[in-house]
């Protein structure tokens, strides 16, 4: 096992940069996810770290190693892709010992190492299938299993769940994570899949046009987001963004006023008339309800017009306009009101968790 760390990577492709200033730490036996919109520069990243695409510039060490210089084949890394890449004519066993058999490892302890690689998939009884008599998941799996039998110092997962139905795809994040507690490998994980970064992730690296975003713990991101890239992009429904004006005592939305809290103010520090961008996570905003603090007053309110209404069972998303401005606000609200589409409603902001941003550069103000 080891960890793995980025110094200033730059990868360029003729005049296109596509990742710069990368530098992180992967400490040893961690799970860390790498996240963003397609095109980012994920798997440029990944296929980095694995040795199939070469840095501009910049360092890349795995251990104690300086890896820029070092062929793939000879990283002692596992890589599994998201179209799992396995040999058609191997059978299930043949594909997970392929990796054994190429580093001459004795046979029979290929053969225990099969067995134990396919007992911890759930792979036992199909070792003498080949991949075309396998479902999408159980291919997954035996890609994992080639991966884990090779026993690497280090794992590097593409998108793995991205082929998977959404129940196959639950399932196999669980064992997946269960499997990381087990084996403890240093693992890197790609995907534009926020609720698998969140739920996977040791620390996520959140990344956007080829740079680094926000390093952190999901929820610690989550919670303090540094941009309003990061905060729109994790979440669902995503948080919601309101183009609001700064008065003396609040915001202007359109055409209502909701009260700022004096902390608030005092941090924020702002002209009056100064445009920023008001942020609220859907789960922070109620129907008919008083908030206990302090800081949630009658002045917290805003007037929408509902828009749509989705009872989801345990809570009912809605949308509704927010009048003099193009916003469609989004709230996950308790299932026991009644709310009908054209409902104008009054809904109360928890400003306990209300963000601001500067409109021109993204970046958090408060
Ligand atoms: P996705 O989620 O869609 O797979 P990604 O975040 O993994 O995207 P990358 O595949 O790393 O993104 O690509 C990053 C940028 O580099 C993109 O703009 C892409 O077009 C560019 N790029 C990647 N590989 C090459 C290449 N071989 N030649 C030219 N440009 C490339």
């Amino acid at each position: 096992m080891a960890n793995v760390r980025l110094e200033d990577i730059k990868r360029r492709f003729n005049n296109v940069t596509a990742i710069e200033d990368i530098t992180f730490e992967v400490p040893d036996g961690e799970f860390w996810v790498l996240v963003g919109p397609s095109g980012c520069g994920k798997s440029t990243i990944l296929r980095t770290i694995a040795g199939l695409e070469t840095a501009t510039s910049g360092k890349l060490y795995i251990g104690d190693t300086l890896m820029n210089d070092i062929p793939a084949r000879q990283r002692d890394v596992a890589m599994v892709f998201q179209n799992y890449a396995l040999y058609p004519h191997m059978t299930v066993a043949e594909n997970i010992a392929f990796g054994l058999q190429m580093r001459q490892v004795d046979r029979k302890i290929i053969r225990e190492r099969v067995e134990t690689v396919a007992r911890s998939l759930s792979l036992e009884n199909l070792l003498d299938r080949k991949p075309k008599q396998l479902s999408g998941g159980q291919q997954q799996r035996v890609a994992l299993g080639r991966a884990i039998a090779r026993q690497p110092q280090v794992f590097l997962l593409d998108e793995p769940l991205s082929n998977l139905d959404a129940q196959l795809r639950d399932d196999t994040r669980a064992e997946l994570k269960q499997l990381h507690a087990q084996l403890g490998v240093t693992t890197v994980y790609v995907t534009h899949d926020q609720v698998e970064a969140m739920t996977l992730a040791d620390k996520i690296v959140v990344l956007n046009r080829g740079k680094i975003q926000q390093i952190g713990a999901p929820q610690e991101v989550y919670a303090h987001p540094a941009n309003q890239m990061i905060a729109t992009f994790l979440g669902n429904p995503p948080m919601n963004i309101m183009p609001a004006i700064y008065t003396n005592q609040g915001f202007q939305i359109g055409e209502q006023h909701i009260f700022c809290p004096t902390e608030i103010q005092q941090k924020l520090n702002l002209a009056p008339g100064k445009p920023v961008d008001l942020g609220i996570r859907p789960e922070c905003i109620y129907v008919n309800e008083l908030l206990s603090s302090q800081n949630n007053t009658r002045d917290s309110l805003l007037t929408t017009h509902l828009k749509v209404v989705e009872p989801l069972g345990r809570e009912i998303l809605i949308k509704g306009n927010v009048p003099g401005t193009s916003v469609l606000l989004n709230a996950q609200v308790s299932p026991n009101v009644n709310l009908r589409v054209g409902d104008r409603l009054s809904l109360q902001l928890d400003l306990d968790c209300l963000f601001v941003f500067e409109p021109t550069t993204g970046d958090r103000l408060y």
